[in-house]
């Protein structure tokens, strides 16, 4: 076992491996959870660094479990496979910036296990929970943390409570919850639930689950969670040939997957398995842009928005994003981008019609952002060509094939003859 503390990244307070919920020196009560999340795991680098080469790593399968010695779970029992991580790093080579010169990549997360890139943290989070004798599992999401951690428990066999919203961030605005979502997550087994009430009120049932059932809320152990998506950043940088891209965008929520992804890249750095680190930029949709507000202000620390704006990146959109994600931009160089609902349809679209790259809308930001950041001159020339620009999509368009009904109609019913067949293809 590597990980030796929790340490917070705002005040820099350890805690034991143990440890649940915030941390109590920075955690004010009343605010919103995500600022909360300050809290990291830390490792025995020196110790790591005897253990542990490129070379080792290069030669074992791919998924979570290759990093093990980079993750908190000591009993192999506990390491759950459900086959997630190992997946693709595709360069774009027809959309207009690739055409024209743009090293572009993406991280297609959707095609993890439950269809997003949850399973990652949600898979550590739950092993680790279990590992600390959890006998369920429970969690507040708009749908992916609920999809990935349904399947964790169902293959572990434990019974899992999902409270679903249809933002997190919108808990008391009322937003419907996605369909495909909650179909997934009771397919899994999971008891699915709409509470109502604001987020403050939610996250003091959590406390009351662990109490009286002595199951995991998983919002407890957001550090595990942050955990697991270092291991996309240690994929990238191996199939980048152990370098790291100029830039990661990343499509921002609480910033839990930003700061996860910032983690992994500066631990691979301490280990000596690369050189340079990425500048890491949060895409957020305008209405829900609480890190860009924050970065164009100069603030200190992120303040919550009064209220979100609706749009259609509805899993990243919380009225505030976590320090830690705010820290993780300030340290690389990077910065925060908002993008418009229009923007982030023609990245969808551009991504599934020219690279056969089917993303959840709010996944789809993180091109949306790239393009903002290229052409508002964010990224050195040279830099992004040389060493490549990376951005991750979350999830997988099935995701929400449903909302989108609107910008794809349904197809029209027509007589089965070859002419009317060649007129649809001349007028497409
Ligand atoms: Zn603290």
């Amino acid at each position: 076992m590597y990980a030796t503390t929790l340490r917070c990244v705002f005040c820099g307070t350890e805690y034991p491996l143990t440890h649940r919920g915030p941390c109590t020196t920075c955690a004010r009560p009343g605010e919103e959870n995500a600022l909360h999340e300050t809290l990291g795991v830390q490792y025995d680098v020196a110790a790591l660094k005897r253990q542990l080469d490129r070379e080792e790593l290069a030669r074992r399968p791919a998924g979570l479990w290759r990093y093990r010695e980079l993750l908190p779970v000591v009993d192999p029992a506990f390491r759950i496979d459900l086959g997630a991580g190992g997946t693709r790093l595709v360069p774009l080579t027809r959309i207009s910036e690739a055409v024209a010169g743009s090293k572009l990549l993406m991280k297609v997360e959707g095609s993890n296990p439950t269809g997003s890139f949850k399973d990652r943290p949600i898979g550590v989070a739950a092993c680790v929970a279990l590992e600390q004798g959890a006998r369920g599992l429970a969690c507040l999401t708009s749908g992916n943390i609920g999809s990935a951690m349904a399947a964790f428990a169902a293959k572990a066999g434990v019974p899992a409570l999902v409270l679903l919203l249809g933002a997190a961030g919108l808990a008391d605005q009322g937003a419907p919850v996605n369909v495909e979502k909650y179909v997934q997550i009771s397919a899994y087994g999971a008891r699915v639930l709409t509470p109502i009430g604001n987020l403050g009120q939610l996250y003091a049932l959590a406390d009351r689950i662990e109490a009286e059932l002595g199951w995991s809320f998983l919002h407890n152990v957001q550090a595990y969670q942050s955990d697991g998506d270092k291991t996309t950043a240690f994929e990238i940088c191996e199939q980048l040939g152990w370098q790291a891209p100029a830039a990661v965008f990343v499509p921002t929520g609480t910033g839990t997957n930003l700061f996860g992804l910032w983690q992994g890249f500066v631990l691979f750095k301490e280990l000596g398995f690369l050189d340079t680190l990425p500048r890491m930029f949060a895409v957020q949709p305008v209405g829900a842009a609480s890190l860009v507000a924050a970065w164009e202000a100069h603030q200190a620390v992120p303040t919550a928005l009064e209220r979100i704006e609706p749009n259609l990146a509805l899993p990243i959109s919380h009225r505030v994003s976590g320090y830690h994600a705010y820290r993780a931009m300030q340290e690389s160089g990077g910065g925060a981008i908002a993008v418009t609902d229009g923007e982030i349809l023609a990245a969808m679209r551009d991504l599934a019609s020219y690279e056969g790259i089917y993303a959840e809308t709010a996944s789809a930001a993180a091109l949306a952002g790239i393009r903002r950041a290229l052409a508002a001159g964010l990224l050195d020339p040279d830099e992004s060509h040389r060493a490549g620009v990376v951005g991750i999509l979350t999830s997988h368009g099935l995701k929400n094939s449903l909302a989108l009904t609107g910008v794809f109609s349904p197809p029209p019913k027509v007589e089965g003859t070859w002419e009317v067949l060649q007129s649809s293809l001349e007028l497409n």
